[in-house]
């Protein structure tokens, strides 16, 4: 491809993009293939001769595009949302354009300097404590990693360095591998996967402890299971606290959590993946009160923040623990000398390269501004409880937890069996998707709203959907 057919391509491309979300409403949300469709369309091997771009986007149309599922329609409200927006685009195709890998400060300063100027401006617009920042006095910094999931591994594996050093320092007799063994990590029973995951990764054995009736762990419990585990001989290492789960977007007290963690000089780290966001409006910050406490924060601005995956904004509130745990030296590697204000930022992170992801957070925060942000979140709280309401009004329902930020769980008062059903012969429409989770054993059906372009009349299109497969299911002789 030369650069004037790639001129022509790219403007194509764009052009098929902004159809695509020009009309994205009027698409089914779920694809209707099967299992293997893709496989049986595409040959089995790359073709020998070049193909011309037309081709090229002619199958992305008619083979690819049948199996997407569409997440940023007005009609997804699974999971969580996943960040989309034209700013963020422009930012993810100025850093491809680019092509460099940050390694270290001389690889692309600009890749280093961008990253830190963005994390501080996010941090401040989270409200979150100065220690946490690079602009402060002390050896606090953020960084963006690719997930959620790295954020929570790179903690765990810094906890651990952290906690190595802290005993050898004690007792410098003692030995690394018999410590490490002994060496815990707790959670909720609510938490994310991942969270259980980077137990599994950095081997460390995770406890995911009771939360309390709404999903929260309490200080009390964690308590408890840090003496349990110190009578056996065992050693306290490592604790994530979830502001937001992805079940019920339940918020552990991080006042609670925090002093019993820092007593026992164990690090605290903060999965809020999803709701984090929300703290850029304030009247949402008491939902972090006890932060200072944590020794690391992570927010995926990937999710409700209209940047594109990946972009997890993660801070710490002392760089050295990461430099300690993952420094690790070539001659290849020599840079020119920087200050931990102008972090190397490859010892923060698990792998060695770095793509340019403060391009997309840097255009989505200019081109929205902090006052653009502030409303998305609130507008989609404000359908979440909309959708509430409508359920609400309707007595073959319950809405239970309260909704929580864009969440809405709701439950049919009939059973766990017709709500499963109920979710079932929705998704098999193919035109809405949602997901479901257990609140107090109940199977209830999660709708959060997602994507940027939902407005009332599609949460209005959503409920009447729903309510037309409940007359089915439930009064199937009325219809
Ligand atoms: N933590 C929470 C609370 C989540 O909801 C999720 C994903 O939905 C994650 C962590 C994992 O995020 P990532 O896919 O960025 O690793």
């Amino acid at each position: 491809m030369d650069s004037e057919q790639f001129r022509e391509c790219a403007k194509a491309t764009i052009e098929m993009l902004i159809d695509y979300y020009e009309n994205i409403r009027n698409r089914n949300v779920l694809p209707s293939v099967e299992p293997g469709y893709l496989l049986k369309l595409l040959p089995e091997n790359a073709p020998e001769e070049p193909e011309d771009w037309k081709t090229v986007l002619n199958d992305f149309s008619e083979k690819i595009m049948p199996g997407v599922t569409h997440w940023n329609s007005p009609h997804f409200h699974a999971y969580y949302p996943t960040g989309c927006s034209y700013p963020s685009i422009i930012g993810n195709i100025l850093s491809d354009g680019l092509g460099i890998i940050g390694l270290t400060w001389m690889a692309s300063p600009a890749c280093t300097e961008l990253e830190v100027v963005t994390m501080n401006w996010f941090g401040k617009l989270l409200g979150l404590p100065e220690v946490f920042l690079n602009c402060s006095d002390g050896p606090g910094g953020g960084v963006i990693q690719g997930s959620a999931s790295e954020a929570t591994l790179v903690a765990l594996l810094a906890a651990k360095d952290k906690m190595i050093r802290r005993l050898t320092q004690i007792n410098p007799s003692l030995d690394h591998d018999t410590m490490k063994n002994k060496f815990v990590a707790y959670t909720s029973d609510q938490c994310n996967s991942s969270v259980e995951k980077a137990g599994v990764l950095g081997s460390m054995k995770m406890r995911l402890l009771k939360s309390d009736p709404n999903g929260k762990l309490r200080g009390e419990t964690l308590k408890k299971a840090f003496e349990e585990d110190k009578a056996q001989g065992l050693i306290p290492c490592y604790v994530v606290a979830n502001l937001g789960t992805t079940g019920t977007c339940a918020f552990d007290p991080l006042y609670e959590l925090g002093p019993v963690c820092n007593e026992e000089n164990v690090w605290l780290h903060v999965d809020a993946a999803y709701a984090g966001a929300a703290f850029i409006c304030p009247e949402y910050r008491h939902l972090m009160k006890g932060v200072e406490y944590a020794d690391s924060f992570d927010v995926n601005v990937h999710k409700w923040l209209l940047v594109n995956f990946d972009c997890s904004a993660m801070w710490v509130k002392d760089c050295y623990d990461l430099i300690y745990a993952f420094d690790v030296q070539r001659i290849y590697l020599d840079d020119v000398n920087t200050t931990i204000k102008i972090p190397d930022y490859r010892h923060w992170q698990m792998p060695l390269g770095r793509r340019f992801r403060s391009l997309k957070l840097w255009t989505v925060m200019k081109m929205y501004g902090a006052d653009g942000l502030r409303k998305h979140i609130r507008d989609q709280i404000s359908l979440a409880q909309y959708f509430a309401n409508l359920v609400s009004s309707d007595d073959r329902f319950i809405v239970e937890p309260e909704p929580a930020m864009g969440l809405v769980c709701f439950r049919l008062k009939d059973g766990d069996q017709n709500t499963k059903k109920l979710l079932q012969n929705l998704i098999e429409k193919k035109v809405l998707f949602m997901v479901a989770c257990t609140y107090r054993s109940r199977f209830v059906i999660r709708y959060v709203i997602t994507s940027r372009l939902t407005t009332k009349e599609d949460i209005e299109t959503s409920w009447s959907i729903i309510k037309d497969e409940t007359n089915l299911l439930i009064n199937p002789d009325k219809i």
